[in-house]
């Protein structure tokens, strides 16, 4: 199974601590992780393996919503930072959007993530 990981950088050490939460899980179960570029970096920094797209603001959320159009990812984990302004919201969005269009859970917040990371 892939699962896009994204954090954006107020949100960033949250998703170190997740990832440390739940780097035996995710190797134990052979999760293809993705991740934009920066968050990618962390991901791998934590000891994990991660195919790295695009940094976020240059394009990297929008290939991660190509990859959920084209039914390839089947979760997304995306730390947002609700009180920062985002230059490329539109491609935030579209994210967004997308796993609704195609059902696919994504969780916006650590709370959410751990559990829906329980049930891969
Ligand atoms: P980054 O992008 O991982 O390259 O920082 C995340 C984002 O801002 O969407």
């Amino acid at each position: 199974m892939e699962i896009a990981i994204i954090a954006h950088d107020g949100k960033k050490a949250d998703m170190v601590q997740f990832i440390m939460e739940h780097k035996q899980l995710l190797k134990a179960k052979g999760i293809n992780l993705i991740s934009t570029g920066t968050t990618g970096s962390k991901v791998e920094a934590a000891g994990l393996t991660v195919h790295r797209y695009l940094s976020g603001p240059l394009g990297g959320d929008a290939q991660i919503a190509a990859r959920v159009a084209e039914r390839k990812t089947g979760m997304v984990i995306f730390f947002r930072d609700p009180l920062e302004k985002h230059p490329h919201e539109p491609d935030i969005f579209m994210l967004m959007r997308l796993c609704d269009v195609y059902n696919v859970p994504l969780a916006t917040n650590p709370a959410t993530a751990a559990l829906l990371i329980k049930s891969v």
